[in-house]
C-alpha cells in the first residue's frame, strides 16, 4: 500500500476508521487493528498530564490553523469516539464521556453560526437515549462534587499572616471560580484557569488580584490537588459505561 489512509493525529479518526475497525477486527488484521486503537488512544490519555498535553495541542493547532478553521476541525469529536470505545476501546470512556458531557446539549459538530472558534460539538446521531442520559447524570454528579470539595476546603476561613487583603481576594477567586464551573460545566479546565500565575496576568476574570506569594502557593498547590482527585474519579462520574 502506497499510501495509508490511516493518520496518526487525524483527529477525526474514529469517525473515519470506524467500520475499517470493525473489518479488521473481524478478519484478524492485527496490525490495522492494534494501529487504529493506538492513534485513538493518544487522544483519550489516563493521566491528568497526558490529558492536559493534549488539550495545548489543540490549542496550539487551532491557533496555527487560518481563521475559517474550527476546533472541530482539529481535535476529536465524542460520539464518534464513544460509539467505537464501546466496542473497542472501553477504557477511554470514562474521559471521554467527561468531554461529552462539558458540551453543550446541542452543540452540533461542524456547526457553530454563532459559536466562538474554539467551541466543540457532537455527531448526536450516534448518540444513544442511554448516553445521553449517562453524561446527563455525570454532569450532574461532578457539580456537586465541586461544591462539596470547595466546601470542604473551607475556604471562607482563609488566613494570612503576611496581607490581611489576602483574604478578601482568595475569597473573590472562590466565587469565580464557582461562576466559571456553572458556566463552563468544564471542573478541569477551570481549575487550571484559575492558578494563581494566570489570575495575576490576567486572563480569568479576577483583575488587580494582590496575592502574596505563599497564599499563592497555598491556592495552587489546592487547585492542582483538586484537579487530580477529580480526574482519578473521572469513572465515579460515570460508572456502568
Ligand atoms: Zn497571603
Amino acid at each position: 500500500m502506497s499510501h495509508s489512509p490511516i493518520q496518526r493525529g487525524d483527529p477525526d479518526i474514529a469517525f473515519k476508521m470506524y467500520g475499517p475497525l470493525k473489518l479488521a477486527d473481524k478478519f484478524r488484521i492485527d496490525p490495522l487493528r492494534d494501529t487504529i486503537r493506538a492513534y485513538i488512544r493518544e487522544d483519550w490519555p489516563h493521566t491528568l498530564q497526558s490529558w492536559d498535553e493534549r488539550e495545548a495541542l489543540y490549542s496550539r493547532r487551532l491557533k496555527s490553523s487560518p481563521a475559517s478553521t474550527t476546533m472541530d476541525d482539529v481535535a476529536p469529536e465524542p460520539a464518534s469516539v464513544i460509539r467505537l470505545a464501546r466496542k473497542f476501546e472501553p477504557r477511554i470512556l470514562a474521559i471521554a464521556f467527561y468531554h461529552l458531557s462539558r458540551l453543550p446539549i446541542n452543540a452540533t459538530y461542524g456547526q457553530h453560526n454563532q459559536a466562538p472558534r474554539h467551541a466543540r460539538g457532537m455527531r448526536g446521531h450516534l448518540l444513544s437515549p442511554a448516553d445521553r442520559e449517562k453524561a446527563a447524570l455525570g454532569r450532574e454528579r461532578m457539580t456537586r462534587w465541586a461544591a462539596d470539595r470547595l466546601e470542604a476546603l473551607q475556604l471562607d476561613t482563609w488566613q494570612c499572616s503576611v496581607d490581611e487583603g489576602c483574604h478578601t481576594h482568595i475569597y473573590w477567586r472562590v466565587v469565580v471560580l464557582q461562576r466559571t464551573i456553572m458556566r463552563s460545566m468544564d471542573v478541569l479546565t477551570t481549575l487550571r484557569s484559575m492558578q494563581s500565575h494566570k489570575v495575576e496576568r490576567g486572563t480569568s476574570e479576577v483583575v488587580e488580584d494582590v496575592v502574596c506569594q505563599e497564599c499563592n502557593g497555598r491556592w495552587d498547590q489546592i487547585l492542582n490537588e483538586a484537579r487530580r482527585d477529580f480526574f482519578d474519579s473521572l469513572s465515579s462520574f460515570f460508572p456502568d459505561l
